[in-house]
């Protein structure tokens, strides 16, 4: 069967207010001015008809067309919320909450109220809440309260091209909930145009399409490959900074993670101000994940006049968040992609060249309001030649062992003949399988045990999960859980300015003090912080940057709470560190190295030559034996967070996952029977 195409049409041409009535508005009609001039409005009756005598359709249109923000509030006016909460999904939390409080601000309720959020570790919902943007991890989490999503009477899937690892999992329950659940509604939105994909999975459902306004959008590339191309984005958004007059739009420059866009930043504001009075205001936003969501409404600030502004993004932009006002998209072509080896188990995140789809996605951001230019930091042979068409979904490229967890819990157990969109491959759902049964969460059958199913409790990696729970029989879950906090923030506790390194690696250095290893150092400052009754002045001391320490303590608060769930008990052992350590090692035996003669690691199970990081508190120390959170590649395979272990703790924590000879110190000098024996003696 062939999916119907509904081409809207236009309706309704005059909702442009004039000038002076406008400006007599209050905020609140204003916005509700705003959304009638976008995209989508002409087509909301069609819409909602569609939506009335479908069940499932998905939905096209171009990034800022107002899918995001519009359709679950014509939705909700529609009447759709009195019999359940409209769901949207989206791949990232900052779109998310970005989305949640635009729409908040439309509907002129507080966020949290009508319209909410929920991310990972941060649920900001009420009872009150109709409109409910969440992440699309968080939607599949809550299949293990609500496996027929209930309380639900519309779910919108949206970003659904990016095809994350949770989006395409959640594709396969809820096209196996509509079957149940008639009078849910379906919406699957994309910016692409390869929506016949999508159709054809969910039975042929009809395709609307919202027809975009897209202006031209000259290309540029450069002749040479760039060698640097951090500096090379700068150079060419100083130079259309100072040679375009400032009023004609703003700069949105592509980079690949927080690392990269703070130090564009720096060296951006280092070189205005060499160029000093003579140049227009050049106002910097920086926007990725962990920015401070104070920081993150900043984008949105419209431009004052005479100035410019520069948003320095990562691949958020690309599609999930529209900035209004962009006439310059400066594109390097290198995005950070999780890439997941079967074989060996080992996952790292990448710089790697984006897809010739990603690349006139970011075009298309400057071409929204007027014609724009686009300057691509490659060659034009390289876009042709040498990217990808599509980006390879992340399912297919990702370490599965969360989302196999996650299915088991829901009942599933067949796999292998899940209705998968695109299949993950074979051999990486054996390695999820393997790990899970390495970690006791399922049986040598493939079920679900006990410790499985409190480790499913957690809205973390198996691994962590399973570091928690395990510390019960080490009796230190007080100390544990706050290490899992920690180690959730990611690597933006120390805080290391530039002109003060010497001093702040001092600080650093004292959390480390006998070589206690990068976990117990960040227990460390946890606990210190918690003694000053989590001080601020204490962090500025210590060089701690003290927001992660309070998401940390956010982080940890829910984890307490998930304890109890669990029923295990807050229990401490502060001064037994080899407890801590081997509750650690209960999760992350998988991830043992052991030194080599040249001060490099080796990886016991799958070999592979690893380094420990130069941050980590023991690089200078080399203990022989290690355990480690994650591995990161940049110049070499580093080893991020490393405790130092016993070997025989290997053996004794997972005797089906090694053996004696495994651990045996090969390596070591080798002594005689005797000789051994006499030097005891
Ligand atoms: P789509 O989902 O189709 O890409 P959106 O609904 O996200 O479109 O965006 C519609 C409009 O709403 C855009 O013009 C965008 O700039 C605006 N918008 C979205 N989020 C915010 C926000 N947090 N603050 C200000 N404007 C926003
Ligand atoms: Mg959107």
């Amino acid at each position: 069967i062939k999916a119907t195409v509904m081409e809207g049409v236009n309706v309704e041409q005059d909702s442009v207010q004039s000038p002076e009535a406008s400006a007599a508005k209050t905020a609140l009609e204003k916005l509700q001015n705003d959304r009638k001039t976008l995209p989508i409005y002409p087509y909301r009756e069609q819409l909602l008809q569609a939506v009335n005598d479908h069940q499932v359709i998905v939905i096209v249109g171009e990034t800022g067309s107002g899918k995001t923000t519009q359709i679950p509030q014509y939705l909700h006016e529609a009447g759709y919320s009195e019999r359940g909460k409209i769901g949207c999904t989206q791949p990232r939390r900052v779109a998310a909450m970005s989305v949640a409080a635009r729409v908040s601000q439309e509907l002129g309720v507080k966020l949290g109220h009508e319209v909410g959020y929920s991310i990972r570790f941060e649920d900001c919902t009420s009872e009150k809440t109709v409109l409910k943007y969440m992440t699309d991890g968080m939607l599949l989490r809550e299949f293990l309260g609500e496996p027929d999503l209930a309380s639900y009477s519309v779910i919108m899937v949206d970003e659904a091209h990016e095809r994350t690892l949770s989006t395409d999992v959640l594709f396969g329950l809820v096209k196996d909930i509509t079957r149940f659940r008639p009078d849910l509604k379906l919406l699957i939105s994309s910016a692409t145009l390869d929506a016949e994909k999508f159709s054809d999975y969910f039975d042929s459902a009809p395709i609307f399409k919202i027809p975009g306004r897209r202006f031209p959008v000259d290309i540029h590339y450069t002749k040479a490959p760039e060698a640097d191309y951090l500096d090379a984005a700068i150079v060419t958004a100083l130079q259309i900074h100072v040679t375009q007059p400032p009023g004609d739009g703003d700069i949105l420059v592509f980079f690949t993670g927080q690392e990269e866009i703070e130090t564009a930043e720096e060296t951006l504001k280092h070189r205005t101000r060499g160029l000093g009075t003579k140049i227009a205001e050049l106002i910097i936003c920086p926007i990725y994940a962990n920015l401070p969501t104070e920081l993150q409404a900043k984008i949105f600030e419209p431009t004052p006049e005479g100035a410019r502004k520069v948003v320095l993004a990562t691949n958020i932009a690309e599609t999930s968040l529209t900035i209004d006002g962009i006439k310059y998209v400066i594109d390097p072509g290198f995005s950070k992609m999780k890439s997941y080896n079967p074989r060996t188990g080992m996952e790292s995140l990448l710089v790697t060249p984006i897809s010739k789809a990603s690349a006139n996605q970011r075009a298309g951001r400057s071409g929204r309001t007027g014609p724009g230019q686009c300057f691509r930091l490659y060659t034009a042979y390289n876009f042709y030649h040498d990217l990808e068409d599509n980006t390879v979904p992340e399912i297919q490229r990702t370490n599965l062992a969360n989302v196999v967890l996650m299915l088991k819990s829901l009942g599933i157990n067949d796999l292998l003949n899940f209705d998968f969109m695109d299949p993950p491959p074979s051999e990486a759902l054996l390695k999820a399988l393997e790990l899970l049964y390495a970690l006791s969460a399922l049986n040598k059958h493939g079920e679900l045990t006990k410790i499985g199913r409190r480790m499913s409790e957690f809205p973390l990696d198996p691994m962590l999960s399973k570091m928690i729970v395990a510390s019960e029989k080490y009796t230190c879950s007080d100390e544990i859980i706050s290490i899992a906090a920690m180690l959730s923030v990611g690597n933006s506790i120390f805080y290391r300015p530039k002109d003060k390194q010497v001093h702040a690696d001092n600080a650093r250095l004292n959390f480390h003090m006998g070589n206690v290893g990068d976990h117990i150092a960040l227990l460390k400052v946890f606990s210190s912080w918690k003694e000053t009754n989590f001080s601020t002045q204490w962090c500025y001391e210590n060089y701690i940057q003290v927001r992660s320490m309070k998401r940390a303590r956010d982080i940890r608060d829910q984890l307490e709470g998930l304890l109890e769930r669990v029923e295990i008990e807050l229990s401490s052992n502060m001064n037994d560190f080899d407890a801590i350590k081997k509750a650690i090692t209960s999760g992350f035996f998988p991830h043992s190295a052991k030194i080599q003669k040249n001060g490099s690691y080796r990886t016991v199970k799958h070999p592979q030559t690893v380094h420990i990081h130069p941050s980590s508190g023991l690089a200078q120390v080399l203990p022989r034996w290690v355990v480690y959170h994650e591995l990161v590649l940049t110049t070499k395979e580093y080893m991020r967070q490393v405790t130092e272990l016993k070997p025989e703790w290997l053996v004794e924590i997972a005797p089906h996952f090694y053996q004696m000879k495994d651990v045996e110190d090969a390596g070591a000098k080798k002594m005689p029977r005797g000789e051994g024996r006499a030097l005891k003696d």
